[in-house]
């Protein structure tokens, strides 16, 4: 009795492990179809000033649509592009559309930047700024708009830091901004602020999850903010969904908001749409 069920688990495990492999596998032949075949898109979420009143930025984020899994999560393809080795074919589309994005609407986006993450294995690839600058001369629209997103951890391996500070050395030369995404999840240290020559700081939304309720965070943030101050830098808060948020982020002095509380991302020609409806007089 033991030997058959045990004969009948071992059944039971192994086709189990036969689906998950092929449910990745075909996970993976997708994907790998859909940025080869371009058939990815590419959604847009305006920043808002509130100082300013208005918004002049947004940030460009990976969407795909997929016949058989629905949509599939922007972590997850990032994470499958980069094992099947086509995390730059990505990093360059993405770039591309928005390329394409100005070329579309070029004076509704006259005076907006647009800011495209990167993961660091596109960054320390080999040519990377060679490739940048020749989509910039591809793509002269993007001169001045572009911006660039790299998150706190991924410029945290001490053997890659020489190599990391070139080459944001040479995105910043080519006239292109340099942002620091999920700000505060890291465990960077003060003086990764000091080695790289950022523009902005990209608060993570775990803070503002918690700035409402937490005192210490409130205290955290209000260093933070001066800290940005201080460096010159420009400070976003990410993921404010909820007026109180708004407030509470408003009061330690950020400027600059993201969040599902002023507009989810959105297609393009939603986001123009949105645009004209929000712009201010
Ligand atoms: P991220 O760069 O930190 O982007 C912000 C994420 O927060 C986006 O998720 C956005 O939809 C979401 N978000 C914005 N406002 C709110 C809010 O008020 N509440 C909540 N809960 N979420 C909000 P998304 O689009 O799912 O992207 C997840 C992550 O995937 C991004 O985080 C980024 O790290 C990565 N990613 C997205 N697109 C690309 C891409 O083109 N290339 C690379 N390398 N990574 C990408
Ligand atoms: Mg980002
Ligand atoms: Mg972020
Ligand atoms: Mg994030």
């Amino acid at each position: 009795f033991i030997i058959v069920c045990w004969v009948l688990l071992s059944f039971v495990f192994y086709v189990g492990h036969l689906v998950l492999v092929y449910y990745r596998r075909s996970l993976r032949h997708c994907i790998k179809r859909a940025i080869k075949n371009n058939t990815m898109e590419v959604h847009f979420q305006p920043i808002v000033s509130l100082t300013e009143g208005g918004f002049h930025e947004m940030e460009a984020l990976i969407r795909w649509n997929s016949f058989r899994y629905g949509q599939v999560s922007p972590l997850v393809i990032v994470d499958m592009a980069d094992r099947l080795g086509l995390i730059d074919h990505l990093t360059w589309m993405v770039i591309r559309k928005v390329g394409d994005f100005y070329r579309e609407y070029p004076e509704q986006l006259r005076h907006i930047k647009i800011s495209v993450n990167v993961d660091r294995h596109s960054l320390l690839k080999e040519g990377f700024a060679s490739d940048l600058a020749e989509i910039l001369e591809e793509y002269p629209e993007l001169k001045g708009r572009l911006g660039l997103e790299v998150t706190e951890t991924s410029v945290l391996d001490a053997a890659e830091l020489p190599l990391m500070v070139s080459r944001f050395e040479h995105i910043k030369a080519l006239g292109v901004s340099l942002s620091v995404d999920d700000f505060g999840t890291g465990y960077a240290g003060l003086d990764f602020l000091r080695r790289f020559p950022y523009d902005t700081l990209k608060l993570d939304q775990i803070f503002i999850a918690s700035l409402k309720d937490d005192q210490f965070t409130r205290q955290i943030l209000t260093s933070v903010t001066k800290l940005a101050k201080e460096l010159n830098m420009e400070l976003i808060a990410e993921g404010v969904e909820h007026e109180d948020q708004l407030n509470a982020v408003r009061e330690l002095g950020v400027d600059r908001v993201q969040g599902y509380y002023f507009c989810r991302p959105l297609p393009k020609e939603q986001v123009i749409a949105w645009f004209e409806e929000n712009a201010s007089p």
